[in-house]
């Protein structure tokens, strides 16, 4: 058996303990005596080399076209493609460890080099297969799952059934008596419509938000929106606080106290920029071991002061005790045009099924979205809502139930029509600041 079969042969298995051991031991017997290589410094490349150490494995090199500017990452030195031609591959295993629609843009560029390979893995596919078989065996015995691993993990966008079953385990969760939909996987709320921070290509579109929408999201909005879905929801797994900067927000304390109290949502996820810094008793309650945080350093972008407060707010997360993880961003993907694409439903299906937001709904102001190109639609005002998105109040409890579901059940969005993603944008410097 080779990776890819040994994927095909796990990738849709709802794993247990017994087959989740067979599936990491099947893996090593694969790679044994084989010297590991990954394509791709980058964060999934990351998640899969600490997946390899903490498996006992240890991996030869990473690759990447920036190696110069990586040199070594978890203890592993970067080499340039080119080194490629300097091993023997027979005796390898190389990982792709891109999104899947860049496998081919991979597998050109390998070729283009003239470097003979035997066997070139979707590294992506890989890591979630051996990320979710690893979790469940650890789950199995007891051993706790840390969020700031899952913030980084493939598997985490389809909101990962090792990490769910983990979060019921440490709540208690009483999965017998639990009623609603099992569909409603993650949220992501939007909590402003204001940033401390202008970015000219934000996902989320916050700079041009209308003027209507220029606020922080009342509490009270909040609270209403979120205890109308958990009602209609067996579990929630992952609830991601977005913004606009979700530290800026005046009422942030009083939504974290609540929101740690709902009794059918795990983790609680908070994106910040990290240019404000919470205060103490935000902190406090950050340090609640469902909360997890990720700050994004886009310090190129930022100015010697905001830098300053970034060194300051990871200080701070540190003495707090607060799960956080810092990332360094310098590219995005460009995805905020609305231009036509013309796919036809077969097209749009593949785009939606390959598109890493396709999980990502969003709820906000009682709507919940596709995903975030269809909240910044609405946000901006530039563009209807055309997806008969669901609008949480205008039901009750069993009818958002099923509203949900079939929302959720849906193989593609008309708004992938008029969305690049994920195969027709290009990389963009990350966070370039408007005047
Ligand atoms: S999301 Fe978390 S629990 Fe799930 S496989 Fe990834 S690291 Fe493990
Ligand atoms: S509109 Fe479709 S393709 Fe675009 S980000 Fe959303 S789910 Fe992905």
């Amino acid at each position: 058996m080779n990776i890819a079969q040994w994927c095909g042969k796990y990738a849709d298995l709802d794993f247990n303990n017994e087959t989740a051991l067979t599936c990491v031991e099947e893996f090593k017997d694969i790679v044994d005596g084989k010297s590991l290589i990954l394509y791709g410094a980058k964060i999934i490349g990351e998640s899969m080399c600490n997946l390899l150490h903490e498996m006992g494995l240890s991996v030869c090199s990473f690759v990447d076209k920036n190696y110069d500017k990586i040199r070594e990452l978890c203890g592993v030195i970067v080499n340039k493609p080119e080194w490629l031609k300097t091993i023997d591959t027979e005796k390898s295993c190389i990982f792709a460890m891109v999104d899947p629609y860049n496998l081919s843009e991979v597998i050109s560029y390998i070729d283009s080099l003239k470097i003979n390979y035997s066997e070139l893995s979707d590294g992506h596919s890989a890591h979630s297969v051996l990320q979710t078989a690893w979790c469940t065996i650890k789950n199995k015995q007891n051993i706790p799952i840390d969020p700031r691993m899952c913030m980084n993990c493939s598997v985490m966008k389809l909101t990962c059934k090792a990490l769910k079953l983990y979060l019921m385990r440490i709540m208690d969760f009483d999965v017998e008596t639990a009623t609603g939909t099992d569909t409603q996987k993650s949220i992501g709320y939007s909590l402003a419509g204001i940033c401390t921070l202008k970015c000219k290509d934000c996902h989320e579109m916050t700079p041009y938000a209308k003027p209507s929408r220029r606020e922080y999201t009342p509490k009270d909005v909040y609270f209403s929106d979120m205890k109308k879905v958990l009602e209609s929801c067996k579990f929630v797994t992952t609830l991601e606080f977005v913004g606009g900067e979700p530290f800026a927000h005046p009422e942030l304390e009083d939504i974290l106290r609540e929101t740690i109290k709902y009794p059918n949502l795990g983790l609680i996820h908070i994106f910040s920029n990290g240019t404000v810094i919470p205060n103490n008793d935000v902190c406090r309650l950050l340090s609640n071991p469902r909360i997890a945080v990720t700050l994004t350093n886009f310090a190129e972008q930022l100015s010697l002061k905001q830098r300053e407060i970034f060194e300051r707010v990871k200080k701070k997360m540190k003495e707090s005790n607060v799960q956080y993880i810092v990332r360094f961003l310098t590219t995005w993907t460009e995805s905020n045009s609305f231009e036509f694409v013309d796919d036809n439903v077969e097209k749009l299906k593949k785009r939606f099924s390959e598109c890493r937001f396709s999980s990502c709904r969003r709820l906000a102001y009682g709507i919940m979205y596709a995903c975030q190109h269809d909240y910044a639609g609405e946000l901006t005002g530039l563009f209807p809502l055309i997806d008969n998105q669901v609008k949480v109040h205008d039901f009750s409890a069993e009818e958002l139930a099923e509203a949900l579901e079939e929302f959720n059940n849906r193989e593609y969005f008309n708004i992938c029509n008029y969305c690049q993603l994920p195969d027709k944008t290009k990389a963009i410097p990350a966070a370039i600041q408007l005047q």
